[in-house]
């Protein structure tokens, strides 16, 4: 086999389409939040099974959309999972509130219960389970875990597309939030959407995102006049999406099931190919759902590996394929862990995926050479 094959852990699958797409709203004039990102807005809701979707810059502004609608503010506690990306923490913080770290389960990646549990307060305001790498969290346990008035905002930045027990990601919570970074599965460049089933909160979110913009009383009673602009009465943001990259944002949707579907049956070889390798955990499939891939992450054995980690992924780096941790625990990075006087220990399972988890090239621009030399490099350095 080739030495010189270069395998990238993510690629984004863009062509002639999106590139087209774009040219409208570029020679209409029309390039700010408009026409398209409106029909990308009603394409992604109803493609996740629900009435209201709002476009936003990232993943990150959507979760702080999500949690500034809610009215989440200093004194309120918002539990989130450690083992995640650190900016399902940061926007608590952005609201002034504070982050309760809790572990994983050690299999799925995704919230522990038990530990959600034990870290509920009378102060708890919200949760965000996260649907880590396209696999949805266990919702009937965390709802069955939540007392009345307990907040979810589902970050469902991996895993559009994805359903849990014949639900949406992104549809069982308050609000869903995905994002649309190159490398999830779907993407505007950088972008973002939060899904809610609740108008009322919808429409504060869409406030929210223009500044805190309010059509004025006025307007509602006697229509537009030149001189009734906004009304301001909440502190908002600028968090609108351009229409570039909602036409953007529409083409990839329509391609997101392919994706998956693609993903999905590598992710089945994958796992066949490599079962062999005991000391090799590969990703759990749901129970009852469907898993969006966004990554796929495998857990390295430390007692039994035949190398460490680090090791193997250097070795597969020197053939040219290139691996990552499939995240890191946001309790060890030193903001947190000064700030809030965190230990790596308090966090067990965090900890160990954040030191043990390996995510293997998987995206929409791999031939089937570049997965078979994935796994062959993959077999011969173990050994
Ligand atoms: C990517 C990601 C985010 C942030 O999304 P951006 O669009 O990059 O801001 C948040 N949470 C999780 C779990 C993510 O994977």
């Amino acid at each position: 086999m080739s030495q010189d094959r270069q395998i990238q852990i993510s690629v984004p699958s863009l062509g002639e389409a999106e590139w087209q797409a774009m040219r409208e709203p570029i020679e209409s004039g029309w390039v700010t939040q408009g026409p398209k990102v409106a029909a990308f807005e009603a394409a992604f809701a109803e493609l996740h099974g629900v009435t209201e979707a709002v476009a936003t810059t990232s993943g990150t502004t959507a979760l702080h959309l999500a949690l500034a609608a809610l009215g989440i503010s200093p004194g309120d506690e918002v539990i989130v999972p450690s083992f995640t990306w650190i900016a399902t923490a940061n926007v608590v913080l952005y609201c002034g509130a504070t982050p309760v770290f809790v572990d994983v389960d050690p299999v799925t990646f995704n919230i522990d219960v038990t530990s959600l549990r034990s870290a509920l307060t009378p102060k708890t305001r919200a949760v965000i389970p996260v649907h880590l790498f396209g696999l949805c969290a266990d919702m009937d346990a965390v709802r069955e875990a939540l007392p009345a008035g307990v907040a979810i905002v589902e970050d469902a930045a991996c895993a559009a597309g994805a359903s849990y027990r014949g639900q949406a990601a992104g549809s069982m919570g308050e609000f869903g939030c995905f994002s649309f970074h190159p490398r999830k599965t779907i993407t505007t460049g950088e972008g973002g959407m939060l899904i809610t089933q609740d108008a009322a909160l919808a429409e504060t979110a869409r406030q929210l995102r223009n500044h805190g913009a309010e059509v004025p009383d006025a307007v509602r009673e006697h229509g537009p006049r030149p001189y009734l602009i906004a009304d301001y009465e909440s502190l908002g943001f600028n968090y609108r999406m351009t229409d570039m990259q909602g036409a953007m944002g529409l083409v990839q949707l329509a391609k997101l099931n392919g994706f998956i579907e693609e993903r999905a049956r590598w992710a089945s070889w994958y796992r066949t190919e490599l079962s062999g390798l005991d000391w090799l955990r590969t990703p759990a499939e749901p129970e009852a759902g469907r898993h969006a891939w966004q990554a796929f992450v495998c857990s390295v054995d430390p007692a039994s590996a035949p190398l460490p980690r680090n090791a193997l992924m250097d070795g597969l780096q020197k053939r040219g394929i290139s691996t990552r941790p499939g995240t890191h625990a946001v309790h060890l990075q030193g903001y947190y862990a000064k700030r809030f006087g965190l230990a790596p220990k308090d966090l067990p399972n965090s900890l160990a995926a954040d030191q043990n988890s390996l995510a293997l090239p998987m995206h929409n621009c791999m031939s089937e050479e570049d997965y078979a030399y994935v796994v062959a490099i993959l077999r011969e350095i173990a050994g």
